[in-house]
């Protein structure tokens, strides 16, 4: 009986959810072991002094083909960023409209501050040919940094500048471009398809939503598992527990000895909010700081996406930092001085809400693959792994490999004759 068979995930976030939501449409009821107080992982959403804070900025590509297959746009209440983005640079800012998105209007930026027209006509090669290529192709193409890729392609140093490297910093959280072309073309096709978007009550609702689907799972919080030894999982509390399987949805390293030092350390980021009393910028769309002696690198007006990120009529204003920098309130009202810098805002009215510090915020993948073989999931007998740090750092990867472990899991239930 698959309903008796004990069968536990490790990890409650995207990855854990998706494995346990295909474990259940093949009849076993499975139990998550959850070490923090919810669902979510790298994916939750605070309430903290009436604001929405997301634990960290991110955004749901509404073109990922695996968010399509398991959410539900509607029920998510997506709000929509406007492609492209808002250049700050202290008396000089501009906007770049929809450059990954709609190569017309790309196109009618020909003389835009941010490259040369032959950027513009690269941009409009670029999307074309991305937008016709299969993620399969993309994810065997070679495997160079995103920065030789950009020059290969004939785009100018002003408009990697500009705008490639603050924008893809962001979403790569690394300074330099070294990421695989291969995640870079990738995400460009997912912007060129479809939108940014966030869920009207934060990223959280997106974890929520698929919690909401598992009708047979159990889910166990506030345990954390401190290491395993063949079928046996060993918590935190000395409680063992045995398994008839299992799906690793976090990283092995740290529980499974044979693993460690095998996982590249995560990457980090730095997300400080602060209230002002109304946008600045008063569009759903990204900003970028794109001179080097800033420590941000990307803001957002979390309110002007989605009303709901604010139960006040204060305005909340996201920051993000890919910089090495150590955390303290002087680094609070440091950011508030260069952002005072290109705006013109009096400082002190850049009011600190919370800053949050996420060390382990993406997975530093060298050889990204768009999907993984069956017996690749496998660790040992019984004991499978998922998470995105084993294909590229995205809620899509996570989802993949959600759902490749589950299946590579019922496989080695079925009986051998
Ligand atoms: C700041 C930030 C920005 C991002 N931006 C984007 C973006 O814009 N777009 C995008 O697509 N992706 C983005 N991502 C990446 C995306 O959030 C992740 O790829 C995805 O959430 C990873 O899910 P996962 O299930 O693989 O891992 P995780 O979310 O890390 O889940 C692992 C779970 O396992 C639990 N756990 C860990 N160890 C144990 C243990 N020993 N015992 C029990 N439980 C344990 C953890 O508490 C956690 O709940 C971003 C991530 C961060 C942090």
């Amino acid at each position: 009986m698959k309903n008796d068979s004990n069968i536990y995930i490790i990890g409650a976030g995207i990855s854990g959810l998706i494995a346990a939501y295909e474990l259940e449409k093949s009849g076993y009821a499975p139990i998550i072991l959850e070490a923090s107080d919810g669902v979510g992982g790298r994916v939750r959403t605070d309430e903290v002094d009436g604001f929405l804070l997301d634990r960290g900025f991110q955004v749901l590509l509404t073109a990922y083909p695996e968010a399509q297959r398991y959410l539900d746009y509607d029920a998510l209440k997506l709000k929509y960023f406007d492609p492209g983005a808002l250049i700050l640079k202290p008396g000089n800012s501009f906007a770049v409209h929809d450059p990954l998105r709609n190569p017309s209007k790309a196109l009618s930026m020909a003389f835009s501050s941010v490259g040369t027209l032959k950027d513009k006509l690269k941009m409009y090669q670029l999307t074309k040919t991305l937008k016709s290529r299969s993620d399969s192709e993309i994810f065997t193409s070679p495997n160079t940094s995103t920065l030789s890729f950009l020059r290969a392609f004939g785009f100018s140093e002003k408009i990697i500048d500009n705008f490639f490297k603050p924008f893809f910093k962001g979403i790569f959280l690394e300074n330099n471009l070294d990421t695989s072309a291969r995640m870079f073309q990738f995400v460009f096709k997912m912007f060129a398809l479809g939108h940014a978007a966030v869920p009207e009550n934060g990223m959280q609702a997106i974890p929520d939503y698929l919690r909401s689907k598992l009708l047979k799972t159990e889910i166990r919080f506030n345990q954390n598992v401190k290491s395993l030894n063949g079928k046996n999982i060993e918590l935190e509390s000395g409680e063992i527990l045995t398994s008839d399987g299992l799906i690793v949805a976090c990283r092995p390293d740290r529980i499974l000895p044979q693993l460690s030092g095998q996982v590249k350390p995560f990457r980090k980021v730095v997300n400080i909010y602060y209230s002002l009393a109304k946008s600045f910028i008063a569009q759903p769309l990204i900003a970028l700081l794109t001179d080097d002696h800033f420590l941000t690198n990307n803001l957002v007006f979390m309110t002007d996406v989605s009303k709901a990120y604010s139960k006040n009529d204060r305005a909340l204003l996201s920051v993000s930092i890919t910089k090495p920098v150590e955390v303290n309130e002087k680094l609070e009202k440091l950011v508030a001085i260069e952002l005072s810098a290109v705006t013109n805002i009096n400082a002190e009215y850049f009011e600190h809400v919370k800053t949050y510090e996420i060390f382990d915020a993406l997975p530093d993948v060298e050889d990204m693959q768009v999907t993984i073989p069956a017996t690749n999931s496998k660790a040992y007998d019984n004991v499978f792994l998922a998470g995105d740090y084993m294909l590229y750092g995205s809620l899509n990867a996570a989802m993949t490999s959600g759902r490749k472990a589950a299946e590579a899991l019922i496989l080695s239930q079925q009986p051998v004759y």
